[in-house]
């Protein structure tokens, strides 16, 4: 069975032909299709339909595709679905920004429909690898985690860690290569009913990285939104 089998994408454009033809090379690969043409409408859509994944143009009527990258990611129910934003060339500096809010890949307009299905594709193969959730061990450079043992290696050296830090790390290395909001790493790690402030995360994220120099470049801070562990391959 291939990546494409039964899976859903949420098509996120209000020019007519591009949609048209999108979905046409989507049903040709297997992959069933839902549209908006708006960003109201987009966000409502991810709600509804739960989308697989979503292709999201950066031009849109009512709220454009980075507000709509953004309100994904923040909402803990959506922040790890996969969004291949669209751009125009001109638009080079909002790609950059784009990839900053959280867009896992993009495609820059005018683009070919086989090129851009071969980029769902290989975004979904890629997170379907994904060490699932409680996986017996992670492995990341010289760095080793095994869940089990609440234990932590780095260069076969045990690294004490609080169960916060641990939480932590777990929470990125599971989701490496992900952006992930400071109210998601809160939510996931001090759960919902915690008190702090989204402070706690960064204060967290630096003591990491203090314990474990081989994260200083690893982590990094994503504008005004949250961190992601670099993928190391
Ligand atoms: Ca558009």
């Amino acid at each position: 069975m291939g990546t494409a089998t039964g899976k859903k994408i949420l098509i996120i454009e209000d020019e007519q032909d591009i949609v048209q033809l999108v979905q046409h090379y989507l049903q040709k690969e297997g992959f069933r299709s839902v549209t908006a043409t708006s960003g109201i409408e987009a966000v409502k859509k991810v709600k509804e339909e739960k989308p697989d994944l979503i292709i999201l143009d950066l031009m849109l009527p009512e709220l454009d595709g980075l507000e709509v990258c953004k309100r994904v990611r923040s909402n803990p129910d959506t922040a790890l679905l996969p969004i291949i934003m669209l751009t125009a060339k001109a638009e080079e500096s909002d790609t950059i920004v784009g990839l900053e809010l959280g867009a896992d890949d993009y495609v820059t307009k005018p683009f070919s429909p086989k090129a851009l299905i071969a980029r769902v594709k290989a975004l979904l193969r890629r997170l379907d690898r994904a060490p699932s959730s409680g996986a017996e061990l992670y492995q990341y450079g010289a760095l080793t985690m095994t869940p089990a043992r609440h234990e932590v290696t780095l260069e076969q050296q045990e690294i004490p860690l609080t169960a916060k830090e641990f939480g932590l790390l777990e929470h990125l290395l599971r989701h490496r290569g992900r952006v992930l909001t400071r109210e998601v790493l809160l939510n996931a790690v001090w759960g919902y009913d915690y008190y702090g402030t989204t402070r706690t995360v960064d204060v967290h994220i630096r003591r990491l990285k203090q314990k474990l120099p081989l994260l200083e470049d690893a982590i990094v801070a994503v504008k005004s939104l949250g961190y992601k562990l670099k993928d190391s391959d």
